[in-house]
C-alpha cells in the first residue's frame, strides 16, 4: 500500500506544487495503523487496496492515497489539536492520532460514530474524542484547532469551521457539489486572520450532509 501511495504522489506532482513525495511522518503513521481493523470484516482482504471501501450507511472509508495526501496537506506537528469532520470508519482519525496530541472527530451518523469509537478503543488509541452531530458547526467547546480536515464534500466552506481555525492553521476540505466535480481545497488562516484558499486536485467524496436533511 505504501508503495502505491508513493507512486501516486509522483504522478500527482503537477497538482502538488511539484512536491513528489508524501511526508515520511505521514507514511510512517500509515504503516503503524492497521487499516484492516477499520473496514467491515468481509472486506478485510481488500483493506490494503488503494481504493475506497463501503462501511455501511452509504458511506466509505477513503482511498489510502487520499488519506495520505490530505494528512500531508494538513502539515501537522506533534502537540497540535486537530478536528476531523466525518469520522466514518475512524481510520483517518487514527492516522491523525499518530501525528498530533489531540484529535476531535465529529460524525453525523450515530451508529458509525459508535462503531468508530469501538475500533479506536480496540486499537488502544486514546487521544481521539468522537462527537456526534452536524460537523458544519465544528466542535466549539474544543476550539481553536491547529488543523481541520473535512472528509465529505461541501458546497461551501462552513464559516463556523473558519472561525474555529487558529490563526496560522490549515484546513483541508473537498469543495464541490454532491456527485458533481469537487476539488481538494487547502485553506490557510494567516497569522493576521486573513483567509487564503488554494484549489488542488479533483476528488470524489461522499456529500457533506446537514442535520435535518436526512
Ligand atoms: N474519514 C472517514 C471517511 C468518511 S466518509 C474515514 O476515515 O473512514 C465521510 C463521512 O462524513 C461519512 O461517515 C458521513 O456520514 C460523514 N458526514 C457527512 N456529512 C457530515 C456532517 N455534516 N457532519 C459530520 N459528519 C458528516
Amino acid at each position: 500500500m505504501i508503495g502505491i501511495i508513493a507512486q501516486h504522489a509522483r504522478n500527482a506532482a503537477n497538482v502538488l506544487d511539484g512536491q513528489t513525495a508524501i511526508d515520511p511522518r505521514v507514511l510512517a503513521a500509515m504503516r503503524r495503523v492497521p487499516r484492516q481493523a477499520f473496514v467491515p470484516p468481509a472486506l478485510e482482504a481488500s483493506a490494503y487496496d488503494d481504493r475506497p471501501l463501503p462501511i455501511g450507511y452509504g458511506q466509505t472509508i477513503s482511498q489510502p492515497f487520499i488519506v495520505a495526501l490530505m494528512t500531508d496537506m494538513l502539515r501537522t506537528a506533534p502537540g497540535q489539536t486537530v478536528l476531523e469532520i466525518g469520522t466514518g470508519s475512524g481510520y483517518q482519525a487514527a492516522i491523525l492520532a499518530e501525528l498530533v496530541a489531540t484529535v476531535h472527530s465529529i460524525e453525523i451518523v450515530a451508529p458509525l460514530a459508535d462503531e468508530a469509537e469501538r475500533r479506536l478503543r480496540q486499537q488502544r488509541i486514546r487521544n481521539v474524542t468522537v462527537h456526534r452531530g452536524d460537523g458544519y458547526y465544528g466542535v466549539p467547546s474544543a476550539a481553536p484547532f491547529d488543523g481541520i480536515m473535512v472528509t465529505a464534500a461541501a458546497s461551501v466552506i462552513p464559516p463556523p469551521l473558519l472561525d474555529q481555525l487558529r490563526p496560522g492553521g490549515r484546513m483541508v476540505i473537498p469543495v464541490g457539489g454532491a456527485f458533481a466535480l469537487q476539488h481538494l481545497v487547502i485553506v490557510e488562516k494567516l497569522p493576521g486572520g486573513q483567509i487564503r484558499t488554494r484549489q488542488t486536485l479533483p476528488v470524489n467524496f461522499v456529500p457533506f450532509v446537514r442535520s435535518g436533511s436526512r
